[in-house]
C-alpha cells in the first residue's frame, strides 16, 4: 500500500510538472497520424483533426483503427477536446457523413469546416438539423480566390485545388487545402488530394507568401511527380513536408524519395515551429 501510495505521488508530481510546463513555455506542438490522410493537430489547448471519418480504404490505404475511433468518441487524450474537423472533399477514403454526424451530436462544442458537397450529405441524414450551427460549408469554384475564416484559436485560409486526375477526371469534385494556424504560433497545410500541378498554386502566390506553414501534408504523390517537389520547396512556403495517403504497402519510389511521411496510426510528429513562441 505504501509503494502505490508513493508511485501514485509521483505520477501526480510529474503530471504537476508536465502542466506547469506546459503553462510557462508552450509544450511543443505535435501532429499525430490516425490513418489515411487523417491527421490530427495540437498546439497547446488547440486541437484540430484532418479527414478523421472515413470508411473506405478500397483495400490499398489505411483506416483508422478500431482502438482510435473508440478513443475519439469517448473523448480520450490524445484525442479529446477537439476544437474543428476539416474535411478535404467527400470522398469514401476521407469523409463518411454519418459518422461525422455521430460525432458533432456527441461533441457539441467540435466545430466542423467541410465543403458543401459533404455538408450536403450530411443534410440527407435523419436527425442533423441540432448539428448545423456547429458548420461552416465551403462553397468555392476553381480558380476562386481563398477564403478567411478564423474561429476562436484558429486562423483558417481555404483555397480549392482541384483532385488528382485533373484536367480530365474528378472535376467535380470540390477539393480543399486548409492552412490553419492554431494559437497564434503553429501554422499547419493540408491538401486533401491536391493535383500536383503549379497552375493551380501559383496565382495563390501571394497567399503563401504572407504567411510561413511549419509542417504541411501532402498527398504522398506530391513526392515524385513532375511539379509536386517544386510546389513543396519552393511554392508554398512550408519549411517541412510530411507525406499522407500512404498505401499500407508503401511505394518503393516513396521510400527512395528520403521525405518524411506517415504510415502508422498513432505515430506522432514534432512540429518545428518557426515562429517565436509568445513571452510567458
Ligand atoms: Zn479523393
Ligand atoms: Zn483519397
Amino acid at each position: 500500500m505504501r509503494i502505490l501510495l508513493f508511485f501514485t505521488f509521483i505520477t501526480l508530481s510529474i503530471t504537476a510538472w508536465a502542466h506547469q510546463d506546459h503553462k510557462n513555455t508552450g509544450k511543443a506542438a505535435t501532429a499525430t497520424y490516425l490513418g489515411n490522410e487523417a491527421v490530427l493537430v495540437q498546439n497547446g489547448e488547440s486541437k484540430i483533426m484532418f479527414d478523421p471519418f472515413f470508411h473506405n480504404n478500397f483495400n490499398i490505404y489505411q483506416l483508422v483503427p478500431d482502438e482510435i475511433l473508440t478513443a475519439m468518441f469517448d473523448n480520450q487524450a490524445p484525442y479529446d477536446n477537439i476544437d474543428a474537423i476539416f474535411i478535404s472533399h467527400a470522398h469514401g477514403d476521407h469523409f463518411a457523413a454519418d459518422q461525422v454526424l455521430k460525432y458533432l451530436k456527441a461533441f457539441p462544442k467540435t466545430q466542423l469546416i467541410a465543403p458543401k458537397q459533404a455538408i450536403d450529405q450530411i443534410k440527407t441524414l435523419d436527425n442533423h438539423a441540432s448539428v448545423l450551427p456547429q458548420t461552416t460549408a465551403i462553397n468555392m469554384a476553381y480558380g476562386d480566390p481563398s477564403q478567411n475564416i478564423r474561429i476562436d484559436e484558429l486562423n483558417i485560409d481555404v483555397v480549392r485545388i482541384p483532385h488528382s486526375g485533373w484536367p480530365t477526371r474528378r472535376l467535380d469534385v470540390s477539393n480543399l487545402l486548409f492552412r490553419v494556424t492554431l494559437g497564434d504560433d503553429v501554422t499547419v497545410m493540408h491538401m486533401g488530394d491536391a493535383d500536383p500541378n503549379d497552375e493551380h498554386f501559383k496565382p495563390h502566390d501571394a497567399l503563401w507568401k504572407a504567411k510561413s506553414t511549419d509542417t504541411a501534408f501532402p498527398p504522398y504523390w506530391f513526392f515524385y511527380s513532375t511539379y509536386g517537389p517544386d510546389i513543396l520547396n519552393q511554392r508554398i512556403n512550408a519549411n517541412e513536408s510530411v507525406g499522407i495517403h500512404v498505401p499500407t504497402n508503401v511505394p518503393e519510389p516513396l521510400k527512395q524519395t528520403g521525405q518524411p511521411y506517415f504510415s502508422k496510426p498513432g505515430e506522432t510528429k514534432a512540429i518545428k515551429a518557426q515562429k517565436a513562441k509568445k513571452a510567458p
